[in-house]
């Protein structure tokens, strides 16, 4: 298929490229449907965006510069800066990490060479999976997976909204390979305030809706669990829903095609969420007795997914490595940004985020290297700043989308004058 077309305005002079086949970088689904022109070095998308795609890919490339204490300097005195400020440390912490596969590849190999302490921005809601799945083990599924066969989806603790095109993308499909009707398909929500707007389907059924507190989710779901396996409750309700409504679920899971249950980890925020998402994945592992059915997991913002991939690749380990000792240490607690901050046992910071601006960035008083899209808004000044630009916009790469399964190609839609993780990356390895 011809993805790019280029036309000359000869009044105006004016260039117009379109790209197809863009794949979004700014939600772990990826989307990878947008069409993008380019006029004149400005973009516009043309299809397939939601409000954020649209936000970001649309925004204008601002002017900033590399500083050093709040002072412009040109890049190569900001790269000098930034290896000395890592010469000196004794144990660096390399956080943020919203990066590009290459760009967590330099991290690696950074880390290695000064012995420093990996995590990601997004590390809270990263572990509380990698813990369920170090624990117990757990059966997941994909998003075409999904799209083509689930006739029965429980989303618990979220209504996905926070990734925009889930439902047009997954749940309501206009076809699936094994002609699954969107009246086939079960829409069940578990827990607090979550919007059940999206889960009507578009022929107008309503799903089905158990409003509980979002601590209280991993109740409802052992209750599920125990109903699946014959058990009964001798109580007439379980955190506020009638048993009679948690038997009429439990035979659904039982007797659906292909049941799913979705949780977003971020958006399970309360001490040992994990415990609830083992319940999760154990639910699904009994219910494999009776009929298909697996989990699926919504996050990976902000390169968290590839992150977390290409450390496990690399050094063997999940994210929250130590590399100080010579060898990689893992320890999902002890070395989380928070706790290695508050417990001072890292004496400079590099933070890197090359898809957001809006992210909070930790305010330590150890020297802090931030390398940040150029509009980056920060409450204090970094010692060292290097705007960087954006994989999937300004260049190229390759980005692991939330389900784990799939690496896609990022393109260059314009040009920046900005230069790209991995190539800082590159010039502070090699002067290092
Ligand atoms: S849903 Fe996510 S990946 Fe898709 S277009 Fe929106 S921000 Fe991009």
């Amino acid at each position: 298929m011809k993805t790019k077309e280029l036309s000359l305005d000869k009044k105006s002079n004016a260039s117009t490229a379109i790209t197809k086949d863009v794949t979004c970088p700014f939600c772990g689904i990826l989307c990878d449907d947008l069409v993008i022109q380019n006029q004149n070095n400005k973009l516009k998308v043309i299809e397939n965006g939601c409000s954020k795609a649209i936000e970001m890919f649309q925004k204008e490339l601002p002017e900033s510069s590399a500083q050093i204490k709040g002072k412009n300097v040109s890049l190569d005195d900001a790269i000098d800066s930034v290896c000395k400020i890592l010469k000196k440390s004794h144990t660096p912490l390399i956080a943020g990490l919203g990066t590009d596969v290459s760009g967590i590849r330099n991290v690696m190999e950074l880390a290695d060479k000064t012995g420093a302490i990996l995590d990601h921005m997004h590390g809270n809601g990263l572990i509380r999976n990698t813990l369920v799945l170090q624990d117990l083990g757990w059966i997941m599924t994909t998003m075409a997976e999904i799209k083509n066969r689930a006739d029965l989806v429980i989303f618990a603790g979220t209504d996905a909204t926070n990734f925009s095109r889930f439902y047009e993308r997954v749940i309501w499909n206009k076809e699936s390979m094994f002609k699954l009707k969107n009246d086939d398909r079960q829409i069940v929500y578990i827990g607090a305030n979550l919007n059940s707007k999206p889960g009507i389907n578009p022929n107008g059924k309503r799903p089905t809706v158990l409003d509980c507190e979002t601590e209280e989710i991993g109740e409802i779901i052992s209750s599920l669990h125990a109903l699946v396996a014959g058990a009964t409750l001798d109580v007439n309700e379980v955190a506020g829903i009638k048993v009679k409504t948690l038997q009429t679920l439990a035979e659904q899971m039982k007797t659906a095609k292909y049941g799913v249950i979705v949780w977003a980890p971020g958006e399970l925020d309360f001490p040992h969420a994990e415990l609830t998402i083992q319940n999760f994945c154990e639910t699904v592992k009994y219910l494999t007795r009776f009929t298909r059915f697996a989990g699926f997991s919504l996050g990976g913002n902000d390169g968290g997914m590839t992150a977390n991939s290409v450390c496990a690749w690399q050094s063997g380990y999940p994210l929250r490595v130590n590399f100080n000792k010579g060898y990689p240490d893992y320890d999902a607690y002890r070395y989380s940004t928070h706790n290695v901050l508050k417990n001072k046992e890292v004496d400079s910071l590099l933070w890197i985020s090359s898809f957001s601006s809006n992210i909070n960035t930790p305010h330590a008083s150890i020297p802090t290297i931030v390398m940040g899209m150029p509009d980056t808004k920060l409450k204090f000044k970094p010692d060292v700043f290097i705007p960087v630009s954006t994989p999937g916009i300004d260049h190229t790469g390759q980005i692991i989308r939330t389900d784990s399964v799939v690496s896609l190609p990022l393109k260059k839609v314009r040009t920046s004058p900005y230069a790209s993780v991995p190539s800082v990356l590159n010039q502070v390895i090699e002067r290092m």
